[in-house]
């Protein structure tokens, strides 16, 4: 097939951002470059963060050129931005078909951990998350997952990659999707992101977090090697099917035997169980203790995470005071078991508050509004 046919609808330029180390090399070697100038491009697009050729200075104006014609350094789109009177930002992007999703960055004393979508909306439809509501999804490719890194880099000027002193620290595959119904995008993403000659965002400073897609869960720590978090929030089939409508597929002791046999964790290196603290459904004292008993022998720690409410949420957040009963008995049995601070709610960028069509919901006079 001949470049110049006519007949076919033209097709865009390659995209070099979101390739791995070999595609880029192969790329370029059927580019007729030398192999060094693939290793060269690597250091300009995830180091550097170029959005140029004409920027590369160490690389002949001739070859640039040549680049420059035959492929694109394309970034998503953000095309609204939000920032939270506590700091956490939320980023709606926009990828080449118009598809959105929402990333979050959430400032803290010691880190600041980007929260990254894997999907635009989600098909586990879990009855207390906002996204499961949302009707249009699709999986992101790898350049649009490592694409809400890169743009977050941009918005925070942490270019070229800071060895240290990052605003950017932490990565969550918390967002918007099912990360392990998207596995190989996001293991691509994720080891471009993980190349200590770019992003350089170490595997202990990434955490995947799965509803738990069991028959997965063993490559995550095998292949990435980054920390696993799984969003248990019931302690019986009976509710968790409820709940987590996954559950049926994959029940509560499949789940708990596959994070025992979880490539990797230890006492240093533990599994994070999310509970979602719902009033009146999942909150008693007996249900604390009967998580406490599913967790033995598991390198645990348990997150407490506040119901976040939104437009005709079916649920309320559990009281402070079951709150705090509820972690108190955890942490009796020796797991950690921090109460979440919500962050970012004023402007919807909490735990399952992320969704990304058209319906807006109205802004909040405490969340100042910047349209790019
Ligand atoms: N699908 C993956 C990744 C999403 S992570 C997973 O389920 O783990 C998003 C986390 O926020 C999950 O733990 C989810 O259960 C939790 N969550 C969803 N809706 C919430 C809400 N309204 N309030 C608090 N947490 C919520």
């Amino acid at each position: 097939m001949s470049d110049d046919d006519s007949s076919a609808a033209p097709r865009p330029a390659p995209n070099l951002v979101g390739m791995g180390r070999a595609e880029l090399a192969a790329e370029m070697a059927g580019f007729g470059a030398e192999a060094f100038r693939a290793r060269q491009l690597w250091h300009w697009i995830y180091h550097r963060g170029a959005t140029d050729f004409a920027d590369m200075t160490n690389l002949a104006k001739g070859f640039r050129e040549r680049l420059a014609a035959r492929y694109q350094l394309a970034r998503p789109e953000v095309t609204r931005a939000l920032a939270s009177i506590d700091g956490t930002r939320k980023w709606l992007v926009r990828f080449a078909d118009g598809q959105e999703v929402e990333t979050v960055h959430i400032p803290e004393s010691d880190r600041g951990t980007l929260c990254v979508s894997s999907q635009v909306g989600c098909t586990l439809n879990c009855t207390f998350c906002h996204t499961g509501t949302q009707r249009l999804v699709r999986n992101l490719g790898a350049a649009e997952i490592v694409g809400q890194i890169m743009v977050a880099r941009d918005a925070l000027g942490e270019w070229p990659s800071p060895p240290e002193g990052r605003q950017l620290t932490n990565i969550v595959l918390m967002g918007m999707g099912e990360p392990l119904y998207n596995y190989d995008n996001v293991a691509a993403a994720m080891k471009i992101v993980m190349d200590p000659e770019g992003l350089a965002v170490s595997r202990r400073k990434i955490t995947l977090s799965t509803a738990g897609v069991v028959p997965m869960m063993a490559r995550v720590g095998a292949e990435l090697g980054v920390n696993l978090a799984v969003s248990l929030h019931a302690v019986t089939d009976e509710l968790r099917d409820e709940l987590v409508p996954l559950n049926r597929k994959y029940p509560v002791r499949a789940l708990l035997d596959a994070c025992r046999a979880y490539p990797g964790s230890s006492n240093a290196r533990r599994i994070t169980f999310e509970y979602v603290m719902l009033k009146g459904i999942n909150d008693s004292p007996a249900e604390a203790k009967e998580l406490v008993r599913l967790l033995r022998g598991i390198p645990a720690k348990v997150n407490l995470i506040p119901f976040n409410p939104w437009p005709g949420a079916p649920y309320e957040c559990s009281g402070e005071a079951a709150i705090a009963a509820f972690s108190d008995i955890v942490f009796a049995a020796g797991y950690s078991a921090p109460v979440r601070t919500p962050r970012g709610r004023d402007i919807s960028a909490a735990c399952g508050q992320l969704k990304s069509d058209s319906v807006r919901e109205r802004r909040s006079a405490s969340a100042y509004y910047v349209r790019l």
